[in-house]
C-alpha cells in the first residue's frame, strides 16, 4: 500500500531542531543585539573566531541575562580576546588523542569502552573546548567509511560499552543515528551504549517523540551524560526535556568542566546540582579544564576545585556531589582528584 501523500511530504520537512540548528547565531553583532551589550567594552577576538566559528542556538541565548556581561551562559560562549594569549602549557591536543586512534573515527583509550566521534558537528561552540583544534575531517568516516570502526568494535570481545560522542552524536539525524545504533547492537558483547550529548540541554527541542522512541528501541542500556555547566541553562522546558528521557529508562547523568567565573564557586555548584536532580539527572564528572590552547582565562587549579568539592560536601548529600577529575594523556582512566 502506498503512503498517504501528505506524510512523505511531513516527514521531508525539517523539524523544529533542525530549523533551529541551521538557524544558528554565528556573528558577534547579532548576539550583542540581542542582549543589548556594547561591544567595545569586550571585544570579541576574530582570529579566536576565524579559527573556531561562533556557534549559538537561539534557544540556549533566550537564556542569558539581558545587558549582563558576567552572564555564565554567555562566557561559555563568547569568543573574548584572551583566546589570543599564548601559554606555553597549553597545546592544541591535550590529550594526545590521536596516539589512541586505531582506525578513523574511534578512540580506544580505557579498558572496556571505546569512544566513536559519531558526528562531526555540534549545536553550540563551547569556547573552553579540548576538541576545538580536532581534526574532524580526517576523523568522521561517513557512513561507508564506518566499516572499520564496527570491525575493530566487532574483533574485540572485551569492547563491552560504545560512547557516541563527538561532535555531538544527537546533532545527527535520527535515520542516521537508527542505523549507527543498529549496527552496534548487532554486536553481541555490546550491553551498553552511551551518549555524551549538549542537545538536550542547549536545544531541548531535539528530545522528539521519534527520538525517544528510537532510543527506546534499543535491547542495549542506553547512557545519556549531558553536559550543563551552570544551573542557569536548566530552564523548564530543558528539564521537561531532561525528565522524559528519564522516564523512558535511561540512565540519565552531567558532566561539567569547572570554569573560571562561570562556575567556581559554591553557590553555583550547588544549584547545578539541586537543578539538575529536579531534572532527574545525577551529577558525574567536574572537570578540570583540558590544558588546551586559547582557554588561559577559564583554568581554575587543582587545589580551587579541591576546596569547592570540600565546601560542596558541608551543603549537599553525597549523590549530588560530582567527582573531580582531570584527564592525562597516557593514563589507563580519568585521573580522579577528590
Ligand atoms: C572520558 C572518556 C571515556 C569514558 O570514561 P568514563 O570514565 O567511563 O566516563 C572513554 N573514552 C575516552 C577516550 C574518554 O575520553
Ligand atoms: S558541545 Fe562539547 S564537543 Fe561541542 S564545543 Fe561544546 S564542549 Fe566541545
Amino acid at each position: 500500500m502506498s503512503k498517504p501523500v501528505l506524510s512523505l511530504i511531513q516527514s521531508d520537512l525539517p523539524e523544529k531542531w533542525q530549523q533551529i540548528l541551521s538557524d544558528l547565531i554565528s556573528e558577534p553583532k547579532e548576539l550583542l543585539d540581542i542582549l543589548g551589550l556594547d561591544g567595545s567594552e569586550k571585544p570579541a577576538s576574530l582570529a579566536a573566531i576565524d579559527s573556531f566559528p561562533m556557534k549559538i542556538p537561539r534557544p540556549f541565548a533566550l537564556r542569558m541575562e539581558r545587558g549582563n556581561w558576567r552572564d555564565p551562559l554567555l562566557l561559555q560562549v563568547w569568543p573574548a580576546s584572551e583566546e589570543e594569549n599564548q601559554v606555553p602549557e597549553l597545546v592544541t591536543d591535550p590529550l594526545q588523542e590521536s596516539s589512541f586512534n586505531p582506525v578513523p573515527g574511534l578512540l580506544h583509550k580505557y579498558h572496556g569502552r571505546v569512544l566513536l566521534t559519531a558526528v562531526p558537528h555540534c549545536a553550540i561552540h563551547c569556547r573552553y573546548c579540548f576538541r576545538r583544534h580536532f581534526d574532524y575531517a580526517a576523523n568522521t568516516p561517513g557512513k561507508t567509511g564506518w566499516q572499520a570502526a564496527l570491525d575493530y568494535i566487532k574483533a574485540d570481545g572485551s569492547i563491552e560499552e560504545v560512547i557516541l560522542s563527538g561532535g555531538d552524536p544527537l546533532a545527527a539525524s535520527d535515520k542516521y543515528l537508527d542505523w549507527l545504533l543498529g549496527e552496534l547492537e548487532a554486536v553481541p558483547h555490546v550491553t551498553s551504549i552511551r551518549f555524551h550529548t549538549r542537545l538536550p540541554v542547549v536545544v531541548p527541542q531535539r528530545v522528539t517523540p521519534k527520538l525517544r522512541r528510537l532510543l527506546q528501541r534499543s535491547r542495549v542500556r542506553t547512557t545519556i551524560v549531558v553536559h550543563c555547566n551552570h544551573g542557569r541553562e536548566l530552564d523548564s522546558e530543558v528539564t521537561r526535556a531532561l525528565s522524559t528521557l528519564a522516564t523512558d529508562g535511561h540512565t540519565l547523568l552531567n558532566q561539567s568542566v569547572l570554569l573560571r567565573d562561570i562556575n567556581n564557586n559554591p553557590p553555583s555548584l550547588v544549584e547545578l546540582s539541586r537543578r539538575l536532580f529536579s531534572a532527574h539527572v545525577l551529577p558525574y564528572y567536574l572537570h578540570l579544564p583540558d590544558r588546551v590552547a586559547g582557554t588561559s582565562h577559564f583554568q581554575v587549579s587543582e587545589e580551587e576545585g579541591c576546596r569547592l568539592i570540600a565546601e560542596l560536601e558541608e551543603l549537599l548529600p553525597g549523590y549530588l556531589i560530582p567527582r573531580l577529575v582531570r584527564e592525562e594523556p597516557g593514563a589507563a582512566h580519568k585521573t580522579r582528584i577528590l
